[in-house]
């Protein structure tokens, strides 16, 4: 009796305790990944996917598997192909975004009117969300702080062992995970490869590296974080066996610790991208496509905000630092609502998912469900901190590799000014107090 695992954010073999589940006593299991047309991936996304299932296949068939690709709705696929195979069991990591939570129901659903077995897997995080709970109540927190506090107090679960050895059922082949893709070749040098494979080379490598993140990961230009936060998205990676590697790294496992704080924030309130929890002053959003155009760009004159908008361009990655600047510059200098920056990080990012990047826009923006509304910023002061000689704009901004110094970050001040790139209209700002310390 073969079991069907139903793929979605979990494209690995180590620490996969919904594959290990289904291979129990030498079952033969049938991965499936289903192309689903419903969800929009932007042609970076893309590409990291189709190499981490062309990775994921590779893994699979090393242990004597194979991955079954589908295009069309995860469901209907999912009971299809166990029909055909007379599997009696459906398995599947749990997720909670609202489309997430919606395909589950239906899921479900369709297992019991099938008389099929449902066996959910641990989601994304290191503790699934809904089981760090307030003592006094409650299915959530709102506040990071005693969030965090209950999650380190809590047993996580056992890193999951890989499976020696596989059993495809009979009569199936697998897929060329590529086929299923408009041609992902061609990646430019600066955008991380996707796979399984490689993110356990970054774990590797970040070894030598993490002692040094609670001092350098916010030197912008020294980038000194662990850069897994695609890997963790796809699920190449484990989130709980990264904090298991990482243990006694307190300030890099505070970071996971964000990851989980959101997606259990996602899962009490499902519209965290679109609705606005307090309303603050800056509600009343300006109407200006111009001024969003040219941060998304990257051409909003203000060097350290284009920096970081390029950086998104090229790399399909932001420092989180630069990310802080340049969403709280649309938010707070150029009076554009959140959800416009929500939405380009969500096009443009590797690691875009709902839970961390509606979090923390709505953490800049001051709009979502903590206790903290008023968070300011100014730019120039931040770069001056964080890109003290300038290094970060010049590696991003060709415009301004010339200008020396600290000097690139206020180009408004020079003698001469640099020809090719228009400054800010925006000056860098003072009035709003600076409190995105500590982050
Ligand atoms: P590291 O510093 O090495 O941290 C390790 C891991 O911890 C990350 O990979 C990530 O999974 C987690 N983490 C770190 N910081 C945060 C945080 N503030 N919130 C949640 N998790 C965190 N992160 C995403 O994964 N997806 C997003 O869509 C996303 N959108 C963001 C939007 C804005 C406006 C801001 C300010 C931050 C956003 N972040 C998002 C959080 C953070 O910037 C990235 O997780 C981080 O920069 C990824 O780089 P890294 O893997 O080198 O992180």
């Amino acid at each position: 009796d073969p079991a069907v695992l139903l793929l979605t954010r979990d494209l690995r073999v180590h620490d996969n305790p919904a594959l290990v589940e289904a291979a129990r006593g030498g079952r033969a299991v049938a991965p499936l990944f289903v192309v689903d047309p419903a969800i929009t991936v932007s042609e970076p996304r893309r590409r990291f996917l189709a190499e981490s299932l062309a990775d994921l296949q590779t893994s699979l068939r090393r242990l004597g598997a194979d991955l079954v690709m589908r295009v069309g709705d995860p469901v209907v696929e999912a009971v299809r192909l166990a029909g055909q195979l007379d599997a009696r069991t459906i398995l599947c990591a749990e997720d909670v975004s609202r489309y997430a939570r919606n395909r589950q129901r239906r899921l479900a659903r369709a297992c019991e009117r099938e008389r099929i077995d449902l066996w959910w897997g641990p989601g994304p995080t290191v503790v699934p969300a809904g089981e760090a709970l307030p003592a006094g109540g409650g299915d959530h927190y709102k506040i990071f702080t005693p969030y965090h506090r209950a999650w380190s107090g809590r047993r996580w679960r056992a890193v999951a062992e890989r499976p020696e050895v596989l059993r495809l059922p009979s009569g199936l082949d697998g897929d060329d995970p590529l086929r299923f893709f408009d041609d992902p070749s061609g990646r430019p040098a600066a955008v991380a490869a996707g796979g399984e494979s490689e993110g356990r080379r970054r774990v590797r490598r970040w070894r030598g590296h993490a002692a040094g993140y609670g001092d350098g990961h916010d030197d912008m230009a020294g980038d000194r974080t662990s850069r897994l936060s695609p890997y963790l998205h796809f699920g190449c990676v484990s989130a709980r066996e990264v904090v298991a590697e990482f243990a006694g790294n307190e300030a890099f496992v505070r970071q996971m610790c964000w990851r989980d704080f959101y997606h259990q924030l996602l899962a009490a309130f499902p519209d965290l991208a679109t609705r606005v929890y307090r309303a603050t002053a800056a509600d009343d959003w300006a109407d200006d496509p111009q001024a969003l155009d040219a941060w998304r760009q990257g051409r909003t004159g203000v060097p350290i905000v284009d920096a970081g908008m390029r950086q998104l361009a090229a790399e399909g990655w932001m420092h989180n630092r630069a990310r802080l600047i340049t969403a709280g510059f649309l938010v707070k200098k150029l009076g554009l609502d959140w959800r416009a920056g929500l939405a380009w990080f969500g096009e443009r990012l590797l690691d875009a998912d709902v839970a961390n990047n509606a979090g923390n826009w709505q953490w800049v923006a001051g709009t979502g469900t903590d206790a903290r509304p008023h968070r300011g910023f100014n730019p120039i002061r931040q770069a001056r901190r964080y890109d003290p000689d300038g290094d970060f704009v010049r590696q991003h901004v060709p415009e301004l590799a010339h200008i020396e110094g600290p000097a690139v970050h206020e180009p408004w001040l020079l003698p001469r000014r640099p020809s090719g790139y228009r400054i800010s209209p925006v000056d860098g700002g003072s009035a709003v107090e600076d409190v995105f310390e500590g982050r």
